[in-house]
């Protein structure tokens, strides 16, 4: 099916993998699609998207911050993609499209599969209304993951968060915090299995949501991974990861902690958010560093990898060289190795906490005096930033 004599201006290369593409032959337009026929992402003419399992669409212009669309526009750009996705077929089906072929692939198998998935595709994005209900049947909102963790597959043995007052974070409001039982997170994997299909395939990292999954008794933990394990073998390569806080994980010993990662487990994410006790108390963030440090020397002595979360921004100008000084004391004394991250993240809104803020430009330049702070260590620091967050 490798007809290059019949490209035109409208040629398209089609490639199957573990995810499926359609490019333009000059690039300007490109979607990636799992092979259920869901999308994941495109660009058209320079403006780059993401979309969610719940059709939600995150859209952005070369070097701007990703927008979150509207449903109007999600759906918008969903149908474009539907209409593309149809022409491709049109042209794969005349033999005016190239296909691309992995080793040993039966070019006619690999056409008709090729074939069948573009117009699912094409189906599936004309009908985002089914996607969302699919979605909210299996899962409640997956409201941020760290950016290890952007195409994991996710697994809500808890929903939203037990503390839920933070004064900078809104993200699980009107989410009751709920640990599944064992029935209860059995039914939600097999829902999980059906949302994802073959789409399973492309994730290589497992999550067990949502804020504070450690606080699930041991046996439900140790159930997910086994689940994850045996449903899910793909997303297992790169083992699973949680969010902890000090005040959620502090209970658990090195003995648990080195089972589940025998289990599955590589790394937790931890909220530091900042080295200064005081600004902690300022946020209503339910924890110290110096509880932190502990519950990272347990994990690394368990065996697990951490990343340490600090937040950019935080206490505003109130807490602006004491937050800087002491989070660069805190995180140079956790002893991090190079398997562990810091997730640097700008504050979004004002962070309450009765401070005067910062305007934006002085957040991100506080976040490149961070940034310059806390690395030249073996571990890594890596921008989070979550409105980049879809799932
Ligand atoms: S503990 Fe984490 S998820 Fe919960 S309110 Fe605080 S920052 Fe938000």
């Amino acid at each position: 099916v490798n007809d290059s004599n019949a490209r035109t201006s409208n040629a398209r290369t089609i490639s199957l993998g573990a995810t499926a593409h359609v490019r333009s032959a000059d690039e300007a337009l490109h979607w990636a699609l799992d092979l259920e026929g869901r999308l994941l992402a495109g660009h058209e003419d320079g403006l780059h998207h993401r979309v969610g399992l719940d059709a939600s669409v995150l859209s952005r212009t070369p070097g701007a911050v990703p927008r979150r669309t509207s449903p109007e526009e999600g759906d918008r750009v969903l149908a474009r993609a539907a209409a593309s996705l149809r022409e491709a077929a049109a042209l794969l089906a005349r033999g005016e499209a190239t296909l691309e072929l992995a080793d040993g692939q039966d070019p006619e198998r690999a056409r008709h599969v090729a074939l069948g998935l573009l117009e699912r595709a094409a189906a599936r994005a004309d009908r985002p209304d089914d996607e969302r209900a699919a979605f909210a049947r299996v899962y409640r909102p997956v409201r941020m993951l760290p950016p290890d963790s952007t195409n994991a597959l996710v697994l809500q043995v808890t929903e939203g968060c037990s503390w839920g007052r933070c004064t900078f974070c809104s993200l699980y409001e009107g989410v009751p915090f709920r640990v599944k039982d064992e029935r209860a997170l059995l039914e939600h994997v097999d829902g999980v299995e059906a949302l994802l299909g073959a789409g399973a395939a492309q994730r290589t990292r497992v999550f067990l949501g949502d804020a504070n999954a450690l606080l699930a008794p041991m046996p439900r933990l140790l159930q997910a991974l086994a689940l994850a394990r045996a449903r899910f073998p793909a997303a297992t390569r790169d083992g699973a990861g949680a969010f902890v806080d000090a005040f959620s994980g502090r209970g658990r010993t090195e003995d648990e902690l080195r089972a589940l990662r025998d289990a599955g487990l590589r790394r937790l994410t931890v909220g530091l958010e900042s080295g200064s006790l005081a600004l902690l108390r300022s946020l209503r963030k339910p924890s110290t560093p110096d509880a932190v440090a502990e519950l990272v020397r347990v994990a690394h002595r368990a065996g697990l990898a951490v990343a340490v979360t600090v937040l950019a921004g935080a206490g505003g100008r109130t807490f602006e060289r004491e937050h800087e000084v002491e989070t660069a004391r805190v995180v140079r004394a956790l002893d991090l190795g190079p398997s562990d991250l810091v997730f640097l993240s700008p504050l979004v809104g004002s962070g309450g906490g009765g401070v005067e803020p910062l305007e934006p430009a002085e957040v991100s330049a506080q976040a490149r005096r961070l940034n310059e702070a806390l690395g030249g260590g073996p571990w890594r620091v890596v921008p989070y930033d979550l409105r980049r967050s879809i799932f």
